[in-house]
């Protein structure tokens, strides 16, 4: 269970659009309690894929298949991973998950994201089709390492 504002969302359907059609991606932080977690910030990051980055993932098998450009691939940084966890620990807050939006394309995770997806986190997906952000998924891995669908909860503003 991911809690969070609307205007959360907002943020996260601006900045997907922004970036249309490249892929948008960026930090959630916020506070982990048991199995629910409280989104409190989003911070939105550059997508840093690039031919470097395409290098570290070529030994993914599917990988190698697919047409690699940020019109379907993200990549944050781990300067700005760790830029965002000081930030957040020094307010005793966590990352919490990741969201990147799909260009014309479903809110599902593809094989890639889950081959790079971390335990704990929540990956929300925006679909942007057509360069207006629509659905938007969170996403949490089981033990088997799948995917799979976590429930949103809209908090009231105050
Ligand atoms: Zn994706």
């Amino acid at each position: 269970m991911l809690k969070l504002h609307s205007n959360h969302l907002q943020e996260i359907q601006t900045h997907a659009q922004s970036t249309y059609p490249e892929e948008c991606c960026g930090i959630l932080v916020g506070l982990q309690q048991g199995d629910a977690k409280t989104l409190i910030q989003v911070l939105p990051t550059e997508n840093s894929w690039n031919d470097e980055a395409a290098e570290t993932f070529c030994s993914i098998e599917a990988m190698a298949q697919l047409q690699q450009s940020r019109r379907n691939r993200f990549s944050i940084a781990p300067a700005a991973m760790l830029q965002a966890q000081k930030q957040a620990r020094d307010r005793d807050l966590d990352i919490i998950g990741i969201y990147h939006s799909h260009p014309d394309y479903p809110a599902v995770p593809s094989e890639l994201d889950r081959a790079i997806a971390w335990q704990q986190y929540s990956y929300i997906i925006v679909s942007v089709q057509q360069g207006k952000a629509s659905a938007c998924k969170s996403w949490s891995l089981d033990q088997d390492h799948q995917f799979q669908p976590e429930d949103i909860n809209i908090l009231p503003i105050g």
